[in-house]
């Protein structure tokens, strides 16, 4: 059975089984378990997988040119998407106003003053690494100490390190030279190797997360919030299911369902996970494997995308602090709306691909347009689900980018020929 209906039934399965599961029960320990082991598994092999694969495939990139020019498109891309994905939030929550109840501020009602330590707690679990403030998400960029950067999962530093270090090693001349070269297409290889059989495990873990999180969550808590938490996902399917496909339509030229299917496992490990970075290797073998893009174009422009494009982060950020702002009863004139499109733009880009990472992006716009922080804690209510909802945006969007990106570089066979061809182009 093809591998994204083996994860759908998973899921369905597990919302099943979930609902009947008492939450701290032995059952729902098991499938803790197994939903945590299967998740350190994907941890355990993005390290050396992003790296292996930066740095082998820049060594061959031998040309400044055709660095810089894929470097600039990724931006362009990354950009462009997520500032869409904010303008289609923003638009929605200015008609559909989630935070007016019969046209008063709805603070009271909502109960806006929730439980501070909770927040307090949910916040220092997030941010885990202390990067509250913009500019220290960007200084992160450059590591001091690379090891301390992979061992706390700083996917913007090793990213960095590993394309300075791909690039100078294709550099090195003699004998010298091709022995790194080769010894890191191996390790490359290795590391492919060891993803697939992890993956091999992917529906049972999705079942043991998603069961996980039915049983926990429930779907009662959701009544009150129910018009914020339909903007936010009506927000979320116009992005994917119109904007993306008719950039892939019109810009990419190829087919936007293909690329659907395509990547539907990764989308739906996604939606698992939360993560977009416990889902990048899963997201690697489909862009590869399933829709063809050479690994060239997969290792520069995936795990950049991951880390720094979260199209259903910026729409979910600015939905969230409009949100939050119309239940205080706050003006929200142009300079606030635009402080609001700017920051969550930011934020998207520095925050990291874990669940829940939202959240600490949403206490800087909140900062900045002078509200105060407690309103985290209603947004906790609704977190999960949107963070699995808008986590598989993240993903989709990358996986666009990167597509029309090698489109563009002249892979014509992208998601566009018999799957032998895909098999021999994406290793
Ligand atoms: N969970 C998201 C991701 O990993 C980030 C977030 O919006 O919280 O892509």
């Amino acid at each position: 059975m093809k591998l994204h209906w083996q994860i759908l039934i998973a899921i369905l399965l597990a919302i099943l089984v979930g609902i009947m599961t008492v939450p701290e029960s032995a059952i729902y320990e098991i499938y803790d378990f197994i939903g945590t082991m299967f998740l350190n598994a994907l941890k355990m092999v993005i390290v050396p997988l992003i790296m292996s694969s930066i740095i082998s495939s820049m060594a061959g990139l031998n040309h400044g040119d055709s660095l810089g020019r894929l470097g600039l498109k990724t931006m362009a891309y990354y950009t462009m998407t997520s500032l869409l994905a904010i303008l289609i939030g923003l638009t929605l929550v200015n008609i559909t106003l989630p935070g007016i109840i019969d046209g008063q501020p709805a603070g009271d009602l909502l109960n806006l003053n929730t439980n501070s330590a909770e927040v307090a707690s949910t916040l220092s679990q997030v941010e885990g690494r202390g990067s509250k403030d913009l500019v220290e998400i960007f200084v992160r960029m450059i590591p001091t100490n690379i090891v301390e950067a992979a061992s706390e999962g700083q996917m913007l530093g090793l990213i960095f390190f590993s394309l300075l270090f791909g690039f100078f090693m294709g550099r090195v001349e003699g004998r010298r030279g091709e022995v790194l070269r080769d010894f890191w297409k191996g390790v490359a290889k290795t590391m492919v190797l060891i993803t697939q059989f992890v993956l091999k495990f992917a529906p049972l873990g999705i079942f043991a997360l998603i069961a996980k999180t039915v049983s926990a969550t429930g779907f009662n808590a959701f009544e009150p919030m129910l018009v914020f938490l339909f903007t936010v996902i009506i927000s979320l399917a116009l992005h994917a299911f119109i904007v993306l496909p008719l950039l892939l339509k019109f810009v990419g030229r190829v087919s936007p369902i293909k690329q659907i299917v395509a990547m539907s496992p990764a989308m739906l490990m996604a939606f698992s996970t939360a993560s977009s970075s416990a889902t990048l290797p899963l997201t690697m073998q489909c862009i590869q494997k399933r829709a063809g893009v050479s690994r060239k174009t997969a290792s520069f422009v995936l795990p950049l995308g991951a880390t720094v494009n979260m199209d259903g982060t910026a729409l979910y950020e600015c939905v969230a602090a409009m949100f939050i702002a119309q239940a205080y009863g706050l003006e929200l004139g142009f300079i606030t709306q635009f402080t609001i499109v700017l920051v969550a733009l930011l934020t998207s880009i520095g925050v990291a691909g874990i669940p829940a990472a939202s959240l600490v992006a949403i206490t800087v716009i909140l900062g900045a347009i002078g509200l105060p922080l407690e309103a985290i804690g209603l947004l906790l209510v609704t977190d999960r689900i949107l963070d699995m909802l808008r986590t598989s945006v993240n993903v989709f969007s990358d996986a666009c980018g990167t597509v029309i990106i090698a489109k563009s570089e002249g892979e014509s066979w992208v998601l566009n020929q018999d799957s032998e061809v895909v098999e021999a182009v994406g290793d």
